[in-house]
């Protein structure tokens, strides 16, 4: 029975796309980009559990660079290091696909690149003005493996 589900979740990474299976941008833990790494921003991203925050400037559908946790084994609270020192000194390639993007291409992007998140947009004619690029939110390596096993992966 799960093998047969797990073929089924496998054979609809054809037809499903990204947008399906994204995390929206309003329920994204994000940090603004002038944000100071001192003790209550640190452990608030301790708190938050996430391995890859995206860092955003002025709006939160700008998002200019991705922290990871990781980076900030060096960092002490009490230097009260900008945000901004981290990110340009590990620069994270950002990493954007479209909302049709189907999930079998998406794993295959995540199989060869080096992140496993991506940044999701689609571009946005709706409305009078000219046509611009509307980030949606973003998606996971993980998100795409449970639409394959077709049930939710419970966080550390
Ligand atoms: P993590 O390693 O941080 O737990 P995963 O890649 O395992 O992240 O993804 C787990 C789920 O959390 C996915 O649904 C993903 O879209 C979502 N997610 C990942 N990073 C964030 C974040 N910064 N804010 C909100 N949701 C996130």
């Amino acid at each position: 029975k799960e093998e047969l589900n797990i073929i089924q979740g496998a054979l609809e990474l054809r037809t499903k796309n990204v947008e399906v299976v994204h995390t929206p941008l309003a329920d994204c833990y994000m940090l603004s980009s002038d944000a100071v790494l001192d003790f209550c921003t640190m452990s608030d991203v301790m708190q938050s559990g996430f391995t890859r925050i995206p860092v955003y400037e002025n709006d939160r559908s700008n998002i200019v660079d991705i922290l990871f946790v990781k980076d900030l084994a060096f960092v002490d609270p009490d230097d009260c290091t900008p945000l901004k020192t981290i990110t340009q000194f590990y620069k994270h390639p950002m990493h954007c696909v479209f909302s049709d993007t189907k999930l079998d291409v998406m794993l295959e992007e995540f199989k060869r690149g080096k992140s496993h998140l991506a940044i999701v947009h689609r571009v946005n004619s709706e409305g009078e003005g000219d046509p611009f690029y509307e980030v949606l939110g973003i998606v996971t390596l993980e998100d795409v493996i449970e639409e394959i096993i077709k049930s939710e992966i419970v966080d550390e």
